[in-house]
């Protein structure tokens, strides 16, 4: 969703490459940018120079666009400094897309969390009929009519995702909160930051100059989707989301920011304020909306105006849905199971 910065970021002001060219934005660390067929539009990735190589975060999605400009990188600047290790900050095809493809290219490394890599394991692999009926149940546990979340099937199947990625990479190591890298004279610190993304990790690296490869947890100009999802181990994801957004909220607020859209700015401090207001505010709503007892798909028409189907539809349920499990573990909503369905209700 956008959420426009309130006018306090300072973005840096080089221009954004072109799919297959690489641009400095600070000494050995390199920009690239990456078609999207839908939607978002691109995906910023990052080079960092290393040992007579690249280390690379992220990859852009399995389309022949993508791959068209990997040739080109391939024939340009890699030819100078070949990739030597891939990492990713989280598992969402834009991110993980070409991961196994770039591996198999470039015969690389490849390092994520383990968080990251159990739902690449999971959603590169056909769902068991099991699986997928539990995941239908709990759109109609949630106020899902019947017929809807039948329509919904090819969704819960992640067929899309299949296509978007070229496969499950190996993985070489897990890193885990505040393990440190050393890569171009610079030390990098892993940051666990979940609630976007379950396994999300950023890279901090404070000196020579101070600087956050945030991913998707911080963006310039949107709000990333936090959804509640029961395929992963997080039964309160804007919990998660907004505690581990405190923490990056602590870094310096002149780090340059490396986000995944949109361009590098400074001002990490405040924009992680905005997004904490943004998500109040939703809060709000519903707290407000939730006097009369709500299903999750009852309260849709109070945080969005339009109305939504197919993916957006599971994503804006899943978005209500860590709003209200956020509130119902804080206590200020209570849960209410009846015939099979659940609602929200706000305590007095
Ligand atoms: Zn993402």
């Amino acid at each position: 969703m956008a959420v426009p910065p309130a006018g306090t970021l300072r973005f840096i002001e080089q221009p954004a490459p072109r799919p297959g060219v690489t641009v400095p934005v600070a000494p050995g660390i390199h920009w690239l940018r990456m078609p999207l067929p839908a939607g978002l539009d691109h995906i910023n990735l990052w080079l960092l120079e290393d040992d007579g190589g690249f280390v690379l975060v992220d990859t852009g999605e399995a389309t022949d666009a993508t791959r068209e400009a990997w040739l080109a990188l391939e024939r340009g600047p890699l030819r100078r400094l070949p990739l030597r290790l891939i990492v990713l900050t989280h598992l969402h095809p834009d991110h993980a897309g070409l991961a196994a493809w770039l591996q198999d290219r470039f015969g690389v490394p490849l390092w994520t969390s383990r968080g990251t890599y159990e739902q690449l394991q999971l959603l590169t692999r056909e769902p068991t009929p099991d699986e997928l009926a539990q995941r239908r149940a709990q759109l109609v546990h949630h106020g899902l009519p019947q017929v809807t979340a039948d329509e919904m099937l090819p969704v819960l199947e992640f067929k899309v995702y299949r296509t978007a990625v070229s496969g499950l990479p190996q993985v070489e190591r897990f890193p885990e909160n505040d393990d440190t890298s050393r890569w171009g004279g610079r030390d990098w610190r892993w940051l666990a930051t979940g609630g976007h993304a379950y396994g999300h990790l950023c890279l901090h690296s404070s000196g020579p100059q101070d600087i956050l490869i945030c991913g998707d947890q911080v963006l310039p100009s949107l709000s990333s989707n936090v959804s509640w999802n029961p395929m992963v181990d997080d039964a309160n994801p804007l919990g998660t989301y907004l505690a581990d957004l405190e923490r990056l909220s602590r870094i310096d607020r002149d780090t340059l920011t490396l986000p995944s859209h949109g361009l590098p700015f400074r001002g990490v401090t405040e924009r992680a304020q905005e997004l904490r207001r943004h998500h109040e505010q939703r809060l709000e709503k519903l707290l407000d909306a939730c006097r009369t007892a709500l299903t999750a798909v009852e309260t849709l028409p109070f945080l969005y105006r339009r109305q939504h189907e197919g993916f957006k539809l599971y994503l804006a349920l899943g978005e209500a849905l860590a709003h209200l499990e956020y509130l119902a573990a804080e206590g200020r909503l209570e849960r209410l199971e009846d015939g099979g369905v659940r609602r929200y209700l706000t305590r007095a």
